[in-house]
């Protein structure tokens, strides 16, 4: 990402600091060459990697995948065609149709995540890079990085793409599928989206740090004070040294005024709370049908599993799968992971500190892939809507469905990472200071 040239900062020969998110290591940055990333010498986690692009190229692709989000949601991703009837859906006929059908919490979650976020993703990121590729601070640059930090694990869109994909092959087997213009541009926007979710406002706050926008004060480090990084800006400052756990009250940062903890408060109590009640509604969110088909023929609920059965009787083995591990496979994995992680750090377990990092990236990278079924619903309801000859509903169970992956994903943002570090003998987190490599 620093591929500016660091004349300002060799003059004074001091490059800032940079705290790992997940155990806490603190480094003295530097500036990478191509093909390079800076690691955690401490856990491995990547801190940052050689980007070519500029302040400019970003915008560039900002820029872009705004107007293609545009094409994405105003043409159909599909038409499909029943006894000459032809529909077409987008993504917001998908989320109005299930509103209509009285199927608010899912409407309102596939809304969310599918369109509003994402939305809101692009307008952050084009409101700090329009000022800062011009050499200007952006007006509330604090205030709209945290607020990108908080977007940036639901934008949904990837999923949603998929999600589309296993809705046509759904269909295919019993009515015409005609693909629409909206199918690629979703395709293309999942590729400028993966690129530019890269941009994470830490990144940000570097690159105005390299254009001597944003100031880097050295910390003091003052006895009775820890170094810790800002989770917003990744400013490293002095933070006062909490007593006790119940005394890691609230600081601020001094740059950005984000809230700053020694540790996440209550992290294990809270992921507790979050992951029980994920395991308990994830009980109906299997048994209840997520939808109901109704036909000439009948009316007929079917759950997650049931559909995953019907794909592969369908000879469609390979999107059964997929289907099978995003609804399944994914969500098990993610709460087992996060009950293995958080009781090794109540039992003050100090091994496999490395690996349990690891698991801890893999289930912050898994989260969102669990929405998959429920876009497929929505979907579904938005395509089959031919009044008297077929009609595709949500149902309770993807209600209960899409809770479970929010809570998932809120259990996982609640877990501190860092607090398994803390067991290590050689502890000291806090003031660990390498250089990068
Ligand atoms: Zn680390
Ligand atoms: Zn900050």
């Amino acid at each position: 990402m620093d591929d500016r040239p660091f004349d300002d900062r060799q003059r004074d020969d001091v490059q800032p600091l940079i705290a790992c998110e997940h155990c806490a290591g603190v480094h003295r940055r530097r500036a990478l060459q191509h093909g390079e990333l800076a690691a955690c010498e401490r856990c491995g986690t990547v801190l940052w990697r050689y980007s070519r692009l500029t302040l400019n190229d970003w915008l560039a692709l900002a820029v872009a995948s705004l107007i293609v989000f545009c094409v994405a949601n105003a043409f159909p991703v599909a038409r499909i065609e029943i006894y000459g009837a032809e529909r077409g859906a987008t993504l917001l006929d998908a989320i109005g149709i299930t509103w209509q059908q009285h199927h608010w919490a899912v409407a309102f979650m596939t809304g969310m995540v599918g369109f509003m976020l994402p939305l809101l993703q692009l307008l952050a990121l084009l409101w700090v890079l329009l000022p800062l590729s011009r050499g200007r601070m952006p007006a509330d640059m604090a205030q709209v990085c945290r607020l990108l930090g908080w977007l940036q694990p639901w934008s949904m869109v990837p999923v949603f793409l998929l999600g589309v994909i296993v809705a046509l092959v759904k269909l295919a087997s019993s009515v015409q599928v005609h693909v629409g213009l909206g199918l690629p541009a979703f395709g293309v926007l999942t590729v400028l989206l993966t690129i530019v979710g890269r941009l994470s406002p830490q990144a940000l706050w570097r690159h105005a740090e390299d254009a001597g926008l944003a100031h880097t004060p050295e910390p003091q480090c003052k006895p009775g004070h820890l170094l810790a990084g800002c989770h917003a800006c990744g400013l490293v400052q002095d933070l006062a040294e909490p007593v006790s756990d119940a005394d890691d009250r609230a600081q601020h940062c001094m740059r950005c005024h984000a809230v700053l903890h020694k540790r996440k408060p209550q992290s294990l109590a809270r992921t507790w709370a979050l992951m029980l009640t994920a395991a308990i509604l994830y009980i109906p969110a299997n048994i209840l049908p997520v939808m109901r088909i109704a036909t000439v023929v009948g009316d007929s609920g079917h759950t997650i599993l049931g559909g995953v059965v019907e794909l592969w009787r369908g000879g469609a083995w390979d999107i059964a799968l997929i289907v099978f591990v995003a609804s399944v496979v994914v969500p098990m994995t993610k709460l087992l992971a996060l009950l293995l992680l958080v009781l090794r750090v109540q039992w003050g377990d100090a091994t496999g500190l490395r690996a349990r990092t690891r698991m801890y990236e893999m289930v912050e990278i898994i989260g969102q892939w669990s929405m998959l079924d429920v876009f497929v619903v929505i979907l579904l309801s938005a395509l089959a809507d031919f009044p008297g000859l077929m009609r595709i509903s949500a149902d309770t169970g993807a209600a209960a469905f899409g809770l479970v992956v929010v809570l998932t994903m809120l259990a996982a943002m609640s877990f501190d990472p860092r607090s398994a570090w803390d067991a290590e003998p050689a502890a000291g987190a806090s003031a660990h200071l390498k250089e990068s490599h």
